[in-house]
């Protein structure tokens, strides 16, 4: 198949328009007529998993986190970001990054969390500004009410039968009781004062900072913390399955060697 073709499909499975304004999406390195029969997709470009890449043989890696993210005025071994980018240049590998459009897809990460705490009708905590996405219900993180009344310690675990290694940390005691949860994946704590403004009672997200969770705290929103890798790594191995069941003919895994475990 040809790396435009399956450029399409990853944008109908996570569209492009989705993606937050600040975001950099898609296909962001590669030649679009090139042929692609082995793709790896991991969280983020590191040593560890650009070597696992480039060792199998892969002719993409679908990495949720994006390389480039901003822009760049130069690419040099100089810096990190330069140095993997030319190790992958020169390794005929092609890099595309779904990020916030993942995030914020109908089947994506923030979704995906939802459907683990079982979530009543989830929402988006911001409707998308594209007005036909947000008529389809989609847009920034999700908040819902749960199926009855849960603690944290009850929510944590539910988690875990599908998120064994998080390691979570919260605002509020374990025997805390919630009603109605927002959920951002990743680095969502910039988002707990809209959380409560829609009613919600407690916060998922992967990492937030002190001040963030100190704002948590005064706004009576429990927030829970999984980790940014555990909050989003499970959907990178979930978007590898999805892909193989809907092009066969190309070879799709998950990284192995994924290192960003924080
Ligand atoms: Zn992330």
């Amino acid at each position: 198949m040809l790396l435009r073709e399956l450029c399409q499909t990853l944008n109908e499975i996570a569209p492009v328009r989705l993606a937050e304004s600040w975001d950099n999406v898609g296909l962001l390195v590669g030649d679009e007529s090139a042929s692609v029969e082995r793709v790896m997709t991991c969280l983020t470009i590191t040593d560890a998993s650009l070597d696992e890449a480039i060792a199998e043989r892969a002719d993409l890696i679908i990495s949720h986190h994006p390389i480039p993210f901003k822009p760049l005025p130069r690419i040099t071994s100089h810096s990190t970001t330069g140095r993997l980018l030319l190790k992958a240049i020169r390794s005929n590998l092609a890099i595309y990054s779904p990020h916030t459009a993942w995030d914020n897809a109908f089947h994506g990460i923030n979704r995906q969390l939802a459907t683990m705490l079982s979530v009543q009708s989830p929402t988006p905590l911001t409707p998308a500004a594209d007005p036909e996405l947000a008529k389809q219900g989609l847009g920034t993180g999700v908040y819902g009410k749960l199926s009855r009344r849960f603690t944290l310690e009850e929510l944590i675990q539910k988690l875990e039968l599908s998120l064994p290694a998080i390691r979570p940390r919260a605002t509020h005691p374990l025997q805390q009781s919630i009603s109605s949860i927002g959920i951002v994946c990743g680095s969502g704590g910039s988002m707990v004062g809209l959380a409560a403004q829609r009613g919600c009672d407690a916060f998922l997200t992967g990492e937030a900072t002190y001040h963030q969770c100190l704002e948590a705290e005064a706004l009576g929103v429990a927030m829970v913390m999984i980790g940014h890798f555990a909050s989003e790594f499970f959907a990178m191995r979930q978007l590898a399955d999805m892909l193989s069941r809907r092009v066969p003919e190309i070879h799709f895994w998950a990284s192995m060697k994924d290192n960003s475990q924080f």
